[in-house]
């Protein structure tokens, strides 16, 4: 089982995420792909609020429904606590699961000397870098070719204050989760 690990905080999933998940699957010939919701997204806690983990979950489970091979996972909520890479891809390992990939945006992927353990990520999981605009890939990364999306949770957060649409950014029945749940009402 060839398994792709997007973490991210996914605050909220966006088309742009979704295009990555889709791309690596079929690159890498990837039998999952895995959206792992960060529980505590401890580089981005204290900065802003965050939406709830459980919300975050549930909006990326709505918005992967008709996606084959790509799952939402709360691997990293079932554990609780702040988030760390490096134990999600362990606990995959240990749970017979070595053939792990872990899939990371450009901006993640210059950030990753910044992650708790950084060194063992390596010999955890092959890494491979997508293309962000406004980001580089590292040199010397595996890198996927991915349609470049300009698109970012933060920048969908803002539209929502402002009233202005997410449709077609997210999907339609994440979209329908996020009003029913009343997040993003700025
Ligand atoms: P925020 O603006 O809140 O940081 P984000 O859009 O960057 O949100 P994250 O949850 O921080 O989303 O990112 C999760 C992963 O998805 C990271 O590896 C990030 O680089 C990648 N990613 C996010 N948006 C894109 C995009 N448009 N194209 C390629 N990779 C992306
Ligand atoms: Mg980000």
């Amino acid at each position: 089982m060839r398994i792709g690990v997007f973490g991210g905080t996914f605050d909220p999933v966006h088309i742009g995420h979704l295009a990555v998940a889709v791309a690596a699957r079929h690159a890498l010939a990837l039998d999952r792909v895995l959206l792992v919701v960060a529980n505590v997204p401890w580089q981005k806690a204290g900065t802003r609020p965050l939406t709830p983990a459980e919300d975050r979950y549930a909006v990326v489970d709505a918005a992967v429904a008709d996606l084959d091979g790509i799952e939402a996972s709360r691997i990293e909520l079932d554990r609780g606590g702040p988030s760390y890479t490096v134990e999600t891809l362990e606990a995959l390992r240990a749970d017979g699961h070595p053939d792990l990939f872990l899939v990371l945006g450009a901006d993640a992927a210059a950030n990753l000397h910044t992650w708790v353990r950084a060194d063992d990520v390596p010999a955890l999981a092959e890494l491979v870098v997508v293309p962000r605009p406004g980001s580089a890939p590292p040199a010397g990364m595996r890198t996927l070719d991915v349609p470049h999306l300009d698109v970012s949770s933060s920048d969908l957060r803002a539209r929502v204050v402002d009233g202005r649409p997410l449709d077609v950014l997210v999907p339609a029945a994440a979209l329908r989760l996020i009003r029913e749940r009343g997040l993003y009402a700025g």
